[in-house]
């Protein structure tokens, strides 16, 4: 395994990094350019999805889904095809994606005009997440008119005959739109309520369309894959979770921020990154993948490397690589109470077990730390949550069912104690 190598970042220390000229200064266009002056036919898009799928590339968004598959499934016909790049960052602990469209927007769109080409989809649409509407969206917006000036977008590009237009779009700023569909309805001016699935995005997505939507390090990952390789980027990481992943640390750290390291990089030295625990103090828990992973305990955690099969078989998940570092001291009963409020205020609402499931969770987890818990509820918070878990639209449910069954599974004595002490906590 290859120790250290950027993939999104690779530019982003230079100054002014977000500038057009800049990102050419250092090969940015350039796979661009060779795809569109080389013979952009059908053999070429066949190229770059072999390229991608034999690269191992997943997808960053939180589900991990082999991303030149993901492309494999778009339709061969005469139809308008879509691709839709999710920027509505919003899990959260997560913040690495903010910081691509801010430091290094021309990946991203050089990513997009080649994912575009691959599947021959002819318009794309990134959707940016509404609360960055000061400090990104200016600047991803601008990097898209440089793309327009230098007519590395629109029709005809280059005299090629490849046509790809690009839009930025501001979402409203609600959670349930980074789900796929729900953003795809948003997208068409809707409410941002998830479809129901089947039919998947590449079948009927964006306007009844072919549509593919990928995440926004997925996509900015593309142009150096196509210009180092698939075995370049199979070089790092593990043989799972090929590649480098940008890790957002929060919590109780000394230096919060995003790290690009490779997958598989061990917990503890990521950790070491971060400048290691905040005041001197000891590492209690950590939620791995963004708040909708299952938390695991420090014993667990610190036996883990930070890929897909590590922390699958931990029992928990990469997710988005949003690291939330809690350090003891810290009450696991009101850390799941503002969670579980979290899911209860940001679920659409479609479906029963999900739309009432969430408020009972939180009025049971608010009766306990008010002191008005019982015994007898936490087998009813876990009972709720298993019945809200697999059992709804989409995966909103399961992600505001697994931090109550993992609290309870590995803190149960402090729920039992602040039951039993009326509201008082063990880490008081
Ligand atoms: Fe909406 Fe929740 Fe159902 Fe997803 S699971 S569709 S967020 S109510």
């Amino acid at each position: 395994m290859r120790q250290e190598n950027s993939i999104c970042f690779s530019n982003i220390n230079q100054p002014e990094s977000w500038k057009i000229e800049n990102y050419m200064a250092s090969g940015g266009y350039l796979q661009w350019k060779k795809i569109l002056q080389g013979q952009p036919g059908d053999k070429a898009r066949e190229s770059i999805i072999e390229t991608v799928k034999s690269s191992g590339l997943r997808g960053r968004g939180g589900a991990g889904f082999p991303t030149g598959l993901k492309w494999s499934f778009m339709p061969k016909n005469e139809k308008q095809k879509y691709l839709v790049c999710n920027s509505d960052e919003s899990e959260p602990g997560t913040c690495h994606d903010r910081e691509i469209l801010k430091l290094n927007p021309h990946a991203l769109i050089e990513g997009m005009a080649i994912a575009g080409f691959a599947m021959d989809a002819t318009v794309g649409y990134n959707y940016v997440r509404g609360e960055f509407i000061k400090d990104c969206y200016p600047i991803i917006e601008l990097a898209l008119q440089e793309a327009y000036k230098y007519e590395l977008l629109g029709k005809n590009i280059l005299d090629s005959g490849v046509n790809f237009d690009l839009y930025n779009f501001l979402g409203a700023g609600a959670y349930i739109c980074g789900e796929e569909t729900g953003l795809l309805e948003s997208l068409e001016g809707k409410q941002g309520k998830p479809r129901f699935k089947p039919p998947f995005p590449a079948n009927f997505g964006v306007y009844g369309m072919p549509t593919t939507v990928n995440n926004t390090q997925t996509l900015a990952s593309i142009p150096k894959i196509i210009e180092k390789g698939s075995e370049w980027h199979k070089d790092m990481g593990t043989d799972k979770s090929p590649g480098a992943n940008i890790f957002s640390v929060t919590g109780h750290v000394k230096k919060p921020g995003n790290y690009e390291l490779p997958l598989g990089t061990p917990f503890t030295d990521l950790l070491e990154r971060a400048g290691g625990m905040m005041d001197g103090k000891q590492l209690k828990a950590v939620i791995p993948g963004g708040l909708s992973t299952k938390v695991l305990p420090r014993d667990i955690i610190s036996n883990c490397t930070m890929d897909y099969e590590s922390l699958e078989s931990a029992g928990s998940a990469l997710g988005t690589g949003a690291v939330v570092v809690i350090a003891e001291g810290t009450c696991m009963v009101e850390l799941l109470k503002r969670t579980s409020r979290f899911y209860y205020v940001e679920n659409c609402g479609q479906c029963t077990p999900c739309r009432e499931g969430t408020g009972w969770l939180y009025r049971l987890l608010q009766n306990i730390t008010q002191g008005k818990g019982k015994e007898s509820d936490l087998a009813l918070l876990v009972d709720v949550a298993n019945r809200i878990e697999g059992n709804t639209i989409c995966a909103f449910g399961d992600a505001a069912a697994w931090p109550v069954q993992s609290f309870i599974k590995h803190y149960y004595s402090e729920f039992e104690y602040m039951i039993n002490n009326h509201g008082k906590s063990i880490a008081a």
